[in-house]
C-alpha cells in the first residue's frame, strides 16, 4: 500500500504543474492528467498482457513492439522527473494517435483504431481546456485525409478490411470527425463556463478574506479601546475615591463641629451633600468593580451548583424567611468552570428575582440545569414584577434601572456585571418576561475542558 502511495505521489509530482497549484482550470486539467497516467499505466497491462500473447501465437510482431513501446511510454510520462508537464500531455496525445494509426493499420479501419482517433482529440480537448478549441479537430481532420490518401495509393501493406474504395474511408472516418467537431464545439462550451464559475469563485473568496481581515481589524480595535475604556474607568474610579474620602470626612467634620452654627436650612443642604458624596462612593466602588470584571484569573473548578445555591440559602436567610422565598432545583449538576464569576452570576439573577417579587405573592424560584453537546444552559425563572420587553436590552447596561431608589434600593450593576462575566465565558445571557407574571432569566456556558 505504501508503495502505491509513493509511486502516486511520484505521478503526481510529476504530472502537476508546481507553479500552477491553484483553483484554475489547468490546474484541475493537470490533476485529471495526473490520475489518468495513474490509473492508465495498471489499466494498460489488462490490454498489453493479452495482446502480447495473441501476438507472439499470431506472429503479430508489428503490434507487440507497438503495444511495449506504447506502455513505455507511459512509464515515461509518468515516472521520469525532468520534462514539463506540456510536453507529457503532447507525449500522451501522440500516443493515442499512434495507437489509432497502428490498429487502424493491423487490425482494420472496422477495428479499435477509430475509436482510439476519437478518443486523442477528446484526450486533447480535456487535456490543453480551451485553447486553441478547434486544433483537435483539425489533426483528425488531416489524420484522415492523410490515410485517405494512404489507402488509395496503398502506402502501407495493410489489413485486408482496408481494402475498401476511398468514398467508403470517407464516409466511416466522417463520422469520427462528426463526433469530434461536435465535442470541440460543446467541451470548450462547458470549461469557458467552468473556468469563470472558478473565476468568480477565486473572486468571491478574495473578497470574503479581505471582509474577513477588515472585520478582524475592526474586532482588534473595538477590543483595544475597550481595554482603553475599563483601564480608564479603573484609573478614573481609582483616582476619584481619594478626594472624595476627603470631601466625606470634611463633610463628617462639619456635621460633627460646627452643626450648632447651621440653621434648618443649612443642616437639610448638609444633608444632602453628605447623601451625595455616600452615592457617588458607592458608584465609583461599582464602576471599580465593573471594570475589573471579565478578566479571568483563577483556575477552572468542579462548581457543585447544588452547594453554590445552598450556600446562597444560607447567606440570605433572612430575607428568604422574612420573604417566605421558595427556590426550586432539582439536581443541578457539578460543571467545571470558574466559581467566582459563576457565583456572581447566580447571585445577582437571585437576588433580583427576590428584590423584584410582586406584594402579596410568596416568590417562587425555579432553576432549571441542561447539559447539551458544546454547552450548559440554564434558566432562572422568577414570579415578580416582570419587565415590559422594550427594556431587555437595557437592563444589561451599566447603572440603567427601571425603578427609582425609592421603590427598589439598588445601582444597576448586578445584570451588567452577569453579562459580562457570562460573555468573558464565552456563553451568552437573555430573557422572557411578561409585566405581572414573571422573568425568566437564561444563560447558557460553553463546557469548559479539562486542562
Ligand atoms: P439593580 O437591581 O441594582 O437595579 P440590576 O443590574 O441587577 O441592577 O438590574 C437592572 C434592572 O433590571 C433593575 O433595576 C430592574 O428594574 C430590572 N430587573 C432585574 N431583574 C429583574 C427581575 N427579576 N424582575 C423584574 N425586574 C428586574
Amino acid at each position: 500500500m505504501k508503495l502505491v502511495q509513493k509511486l502516486r505521489l511520484k505521478v503526481l509530482n510529476n504530472c502537476i504543474d508546481p507553479k500552477k497549484v491553484d483553483n484554475s482550470l489547468e490546474y484541475w486539467s493537470n490533476v485529471l492528467f495526473a490520475r489518468s497516467i495513474f490509473a492508465l499505466v495498471p489499466l494498460s497491462l489488462l490490454a498489453v498482457v493479452p495482446a502480447i500473447i495473441v501476438c507472439l501465437e499470431e506472429e503479430l510482431y508489428n503490434i507487440l513492439i507497438f503495444d511495449l513501446s506504447a506502455f513505455i511510454s507511459l512509464i515515461i510520462i509518468g515516472f521520469v522527473p525532468g520534462i514539463s508537464v506540456k510536453v507529457r500531455k503532447i507525449i500522451l496525445i501522440s500516443l493515442f494517435f499512434m495507437i489509432a494509426f497502428v490498429f487502424l493499420n493491423e487490425l482494420g479501419v472496422f477495428g479499435p483504431g477509430l475509436v482510439f482517433l476519437l478518443a486523442s482529440s477528446v484526450v486533447m480537448m480535456i487535456f490543453f481546456p480551451t485553447k486553441r478549441v478547434k486544433l483537435p479537430f483539425i489533426l483528425t481532420l488531416i489524420f484522415c485525409i492523410l490515410y485517405g490518401v494512404c489507402i488509395h495509393y496503398k502506402v502501407f501493406e495493410i489489413h485486408e478490411s482496408m481494402n475498401v474504395p476511398i468514398m467508403a474511408w470517407v464516409a466511416i472516418s466522417s463520422n469520427v470527425l462528426f463526433l469530434s467537431a461536435l465535442f470541440s464545439n460543446q467541451i470548450p462550451f462547458l470549461f469557458s463556463r467552468l473556468e469563470s464559475t472558478i473565476e468568480e469563485q477565486s473572486k468571491l473568496q478574495i473578497s470574503l478574506i479581505a471582509a474577513n481581515k477588515e472585520l478582524q481589524a475592526s474586532i482588534d480595535q473595538i477590543e483595544k479601546k475597550n481595554i482603553e475604556l475599563e483601564q480608564f474607568a479603573f484609573v478614573a474610579s481609582h483616582d476619584l475615591q481619594e478626594p472624595l474620602r476627603t470631601v466625606v470626612s470634611f463633610l463628617g467634620k462639619i456635621n460633627k463641629d460646627y452643626k450648632d452654627q447651621f440653621d434648618e436650612k443649612g443642616l437639610q443642604y448638609l444633608n444632602f451633600a453628605s447623601d451625595g458624596a455616600i452615592r457617588m462612593k458607592q458608584v465609583i466602588l461599582d464602576l471599580l468593580f465593573y471594570s475589573r470584571t471579565g478578566n479571568i484569573t483563577e483556575d477552572a473548578v468542579d462548581v457543585d451548583l447544588d452547594l453554590l445555591i445552598q450556600n446562597y440559602k444560607l447567606l440570605r436567610y433572612s430575607i428568604i424567611s422574612e420573604k417566605s422565598v421558595s427556590i426550586k432545583a432539582d439536581h443541578l449538576p457539578v460543571i467545571l468552570s470558574f466559581k467566582s464569576p459563576l457565583t456572581h452570576v447566580f447571585h445577582s439573577i437571585l437576588d433580583n428575582a427576590i428584590k423584584y417579587s410582586q406584594d402579596g405573592i410568596d416568590p417562587i424560584i425555579q432553576i432549571v440545569a441542561e447539559e447539551r453537546d458544546m454547552e450548559w444552559y440554564f434558566s432562572i425563572e422568577d414570579n415578580g414584577i416582570g419587565i415590559e420587553a422594550e427594556y431587555f436590552d437595557k437592563i444589561f447596561i451599566i447603572f440603567q434601572r427601571l425603578h427609582n431608589q425609592g421603590d427598589y434600593g439598588g445601582t444597576g450593576i448586578g445584570l451588567s456585571v452577569a453579562k459580562k462575566q457570562i460573555e468573558s465565558l464565552g456563553g451568552k445571557i437573555w430573557l422572557e418576561s411578561v409585566p405581572g407574571k414573571g422573568s425568566k432569566f437564561f444563560f447558557s456556558l460553553p463546557k469548559t475542558k479539562k486542562q
